[in-house]
This record gives C-alpha cells, structure tokens and sequence, in this order.
C-alpha cells in the first residue's frame, strides 16, 4: 500500500470520524516471531509459551492499572519473558558460534525520548534492567561488551555466571548449526527475541527489546534488537514499536523509527475552527488526528513489506499514544499477546489468531 495515501487516508478519517474512546492503558507484547506452525509444536511447548505470555501481560498491566508509567511496564513485562527458558531472551538465549551467550537489549521512553542499550553483555541476569540503567544512570544511550559487563556490576546489578544462560535445548541448535553448516536463520527458525510496548493512564508510550541475538552469530555480530531506532523507538508523538526477525534487514530499514515517522505524520496537528473566545489558545485551535489500530496496523505493514521486499521476516508490535495496540508481522507465527484496560487480553502464536 502506497504510505503518502496511508497518512492522508488517516488523516481525513480521523477529522471526519468521531472521536473514539481511548483507552486508559494499552499493552502489547511480543515472544519473537519465525516458523511456529502447529504440527511442529508440542502441546506441552504451545502451552508454556501461551503460560509465560499470559504472565507477562500480567506483570505490565499491574503496573498500567494502578497509574504506574509506561516505561516500568514494558520493563517489568520483558523480565517475565527473560526469566523463562522459553524465549531467546536472558536465560535460554542462543549460542554464540564459540558456545557462550552474549544478549543485547533496548529501551526508550517516548516523552524525552531518552533510550539506553546494551550489546554483548554475559553476567546480568535482566539485560532489559542494564539498558534502563544505562538510559538513568549514564551519559550515553549504549554500552558493549565488556565494558557494559562492567558498568553492571559497578550499578549493582544483579549478576549471574554465564552458565546460568545456557540450556540444552540451544545448545543442541548450535550443534545442528555447525554440523549441517546451515545459515544462521535455518537452525529451529523461531526467533524468539521478547518486547512490550505501552501506553500509561498519562498518555505516554515506552518500547523495549531484549534479545539473544541469532543462533552461531560471530565476530561480535549484534543485531537490530539492542539498535534505537532499529529494533526499538519510542516517541509521544508517534508510537513505541519493538521488533523481532533477520536483525540485519531491521536495520537497514530503520523499522522502528520508520514506522514512527510514518505514525507521527498520519498524526501530525490540524489546525481547525477556534473557539471565538479561545483564539489564543493553541491546543483548541488544533488538534492531533486519532490513530485507529487498523491504519496503525496498515503503517506498520508497510515497512514490514519494506523488510519483505529486501529479503528479510520477522514482525513488529507497536502501541500509539491514543492506546491503539496491535503487530504486523511477516512469518508464520509471532508469539504475542494484547491488553488495554477495556479490552480482553489476546494471546496467540499462529498466524490465524487473534
Ligand atoms: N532481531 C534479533 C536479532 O537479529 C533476532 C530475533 O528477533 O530473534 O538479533
């Protein structure tokens, strides 16, 4: 679909149509996205993944529903998912090509736009939390490797041995790797990166990203994930947005900016009829358009085609300051879920649900 036509589409709907009712918070989470179709997934694997889903989204909403900010939210909803063996995240991270686990996570807040990142780090249990530091607690937006592993310790963090990453299951995916000599994105082509994105009871939105990277990565290889912009944005204007796929791809497209630079003009203030009496006042005499979660939706597909068209998959999550929430993706499944303070919550894997 033609993206000037997308922003203008939005535009004229959303001075014609009457306003809709926000919600109060929104919450959208991500468990990475790749092959998952059903004949190849156990009961036993689809109902822990649904589990640990379900307890994500309930670990961001606690914090939405009793007035708690956005950004505490996606923390708290990406540190369920880091802590389960499940996900490429924390523990049951991928294997690096020489057999250790090095994870990269992002976080950005959408009012000052402040973000932080870390890429290659081996001993703190919640890289989501490190990145946040980094983001609180530092004059810069990312830090890498050992450094970063540093940074940690001295922030008081808490740490782990590497092993404490490590499970058989990824192992034996490094095995096949170098034993079939198979790409990267062959080995068990489930993604599994975790993210959230929402929307507070203030109107503000946060994204987060955390990630083991791609299964036998070398050479220091990091991927969109840990990249502002790339895997992860944020912008009160706009949307948050969180990522998961070929990182490489994410990059070069510059997903998570692209899709909030294309929100943020479907957005961008009308002027309309003043008041008489309120000339002066700026906010009465323009207005922001709505994004419903449908032409959100179709913005984020059209980057998400963008990837396509370059040869990369995967799948995106995003949350607009007007509470819409939804994905877009490009794979088979994506494993994912929903809430919003009226809305039902959503959990689902395969690419015919929710
Ligand atoms: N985007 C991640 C990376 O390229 C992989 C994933 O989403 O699973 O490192």
């Amino acid at each position: 679909m033609n993206r000037s036509f997308l922003i203008a589409g939005a535009l004229l709907m959303s001075l014609s149509a009457t306003a809709q009712t926000k919600p109060e918070w929104t919450l959208v989470i991500h468990g990475g996205a790749g092959v998952m179709e059903r004949d190849k997934m156990t009961p036993e694997r689809e109902a822990a993944v649904r589990k640990a889903l379900d307890a994500s989204l309930e670990a961001g909403s606690q914090v939405l529903a009793k007035g708690g900010s956005a950004l505490d939210a996606v923390e708290a909803a990406v540190k369920v998912l880091e802590d389960d063996p499940n996900f490429n995240a924390g523990r049951g991270a991928v294997f690096t090509y020489e057999g250790t686990n090095e994870l990269d996570a992002s976080i950005m807040e959408g009012t000052t736009r402040k973000a932080g990142a870390v890429a290659g780090v081996t001993r703190t249990r919640n890289p989501i939390s490190l990145a946040r530091k980094v983001m609180e607690d530092s004059p810069h937006v990312m830090l890498a490797g050992k450094g970063a592993d540093q940074f940690s310790a001295e922030k008081g963090l808490e740490q782990v041995d590497p092993s404490y990453f490590a499970t058989e299951e990824r192992r034996r995916q490094l095995e096949t790797l170098k034993a079939k000599k198979t790409s990267w994105f062959d080995v068990d082509r489930k993604f599994g990166t975790v993210g959230a994105v929402a929307m507070d009871k203030a109107g503000h939105v946060a994204a987060a990203t955390s990630t083991g990277g791609i299964t036998g990565k070398r050479w220091g290889r990091i991927g969109d994930s840990p990249v502002i912009g790339a895997g992860t944005y944020a912008d009160d204007r706009a949307c948050a947005v969180s990522a998961t796929g070929a990182g490489e791809y994410f990059i070069r497209v510059g997903v998570a900016h692209e899709i909030c630079t294309s929100m943020r003009l479907a957005r961008r203030a009308e002027h309309v009829e003043c008041p008489d009496q309120a000339k002066e006042e700026f906010a009465q005499c323009w207005r922001r358009p709505e994004l419903d979660a449908e032409t959100a939706t179709d913005i984020a597909t059209v980057v998400m085609d963008e990837v396509k068209e370059l040869g990369g998959s995967g799948g995106v999550i995003f949350v607009t300051p007007d509470g819409a929430g939804g994905w877009s993706f490009n794979t088979p499944g994506m494993y994912r879920g929903k809430v919003s303070a009226d809305g039902e919550k959503v959990v689902a894997i395969y690419n015919d649900e929710g």
